[in-house]
């Protein structure tokens, strides 16, 4: 079975903050800092598949919210 890693190369370590499990994707810095994850890196930043998980589940709400926002500009 092939396991989809992204761009991540095997023995990657996840990028946040006390986190020491293996990274599965890597994304842009400013992304994941505005889910406010504290991740360390310069421009992009690796994270294991728990991290990965609440990032999504962060951006999700984030995109909510604009869309709430310029709803509620269209009244
Ligand atoms: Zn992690």
């Amino acid at each position: 079975m092939v396991v989809e890693v992204g761009k991540v190369s095997k023995g990657v370590k996840c990028s946040v903050e006390n986190c020491d499990e293996e990274a599965v994707r890597s994304l842009p810095i400013d992304k994941v800092t505005g889910t406010g994850l504290k991740v360390q890196g310069a421009r992009r930043v690796y994270l294991c598949k728990e991290h990965y998980k609440g990032y999504k589940k962060a951006a999700k709400k984030e995109k909510m919210l604009d869309k709430w926002r310029y709803r509620r500009e269209m009244v």
